[in-house]
């Protein structure tokens, strides 16, 4: 039997031995490929994990190298996306009341709240509507966990450090479906968003951002992602907490259909470490 608990759901990794800890850390909330016999979803497995940002809790690997904890998410964001309020969820797609409050928002009502329910919007992922108890474990055992895990870690650098960064990492399909922002067009090597310049710091998406384009990359920033739940939540760039999603171009390292790494993932992922020693030594010098 396949299930996810709590203590299974979120892994918190720290800062290896002997490394100096910086005020920076990473979260991978969408690579998570465990998929729980609770689920019951009627597509086939290689559907759902077409919506997974396979591999980047991997590419991220090196973050506790460099002195960075890393937290992923073991389950699929199909099953649960952290990415997202607690309460984003519409009524409509429950099959009972909810005794608490819900706010679905755009998303939500698309079908890709905290539970997807219609794939990318457009594919229903359940023959049946989702029970409000089923709602409430998967909130329970997985969205707490997972937003304990970053609180925790905030604070802990913030109390450490006086200032905090995070980089909420993520990858997309290298094009859009005609449910997305941007429609259905190839998209550029990385985006960037700090939800317009109000949970980050300018300073912070410029460092990435000069760092992508001097390895030869193309980067845009708040568009066709703004940056969700998970950099909104926390951050506070006044009070020098900082939050800033990234969204990786699949088809630099992924076969997107059969969710392969490409034999070029060894030398993009030292592209992407580079990319944490840069942010680690942009975060160290915000201390001073
Ligand atoms: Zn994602």
């Amino acid at each position: 039997m396949i299930e996810i608990t709590r203590e299974t759901a979120v892994e918190v990794r720290h800062p290896a031995d002997g490394v100096s800890a910086v005020p920076l850390f990473f979260d991978s909330p969408h690579s998570g490929c465990i998929y729980p016999d609770d689920f019951n979803s009627l597509l086939p497995l290689m559907r759902l994990r077409r919506a997974e940002d396979a591999f980047v809790e991997d590419l991220f690997g090196d973050a506790p190298n460099l002195g960075s904890p890393l937290i992923d998410a073991k389950f699929p964001r199909s099953y649960l996306d952290p990415n997202r309020n607690e309460a984003d969820f519409s009524p409509d797609d429950l099959a009972d009341p909810w005794p608490g409050n819900l706010e679905p928002g755009k998303k939500a009502m698309n079908g890709t709240g905290l539970v997807w329910v219609r794939l990318h919007g457009l594919t229903e992922v359940y023959e049946n509507k989702l029970t409000a108890a089923e709602l409430k474990t998967r909130i329970d055992t997985c969205w707490r966990p997972y937003h304990q895990a970053i609180a925790q870690t905030f604070d802990r650098l913030y109390e450490t450090f006086g200032c905090a960064y995070h980089l909420n990492c993520h990858s997309m399909r290298s094009t859009g479906n005609v449910k997305d922002p941007d429609g259905p067009v190839a998209r550029p090597d990385f985006v960037l968003s700090d939800r317009d310049g109000t949970s980050c710091e300018p300073g912070f998406t410029g460092a990435a951002k000069s760092y992508l384009e001097n390895q030869g990359y193309s980067v845009q920033v708040n568009f066709p992602m703004k940056g969700v739940e998970l950099v909104k939540r926390y951050s506070n760039p006044a009070k020098k907490r900082h939050s800033m999603q990234i969204e990786i171009n699949r088809r630099h390292y992924m076969d997107e259909e059969k969710i392969e790494k490409l034999p070029a993932y060894a030398s993009f992922k030292d592209k992407i470490t580079g990319l944490i020693s840069e942010l680690a030594a942009y975060a160290t010098s915000r201390t001073r």
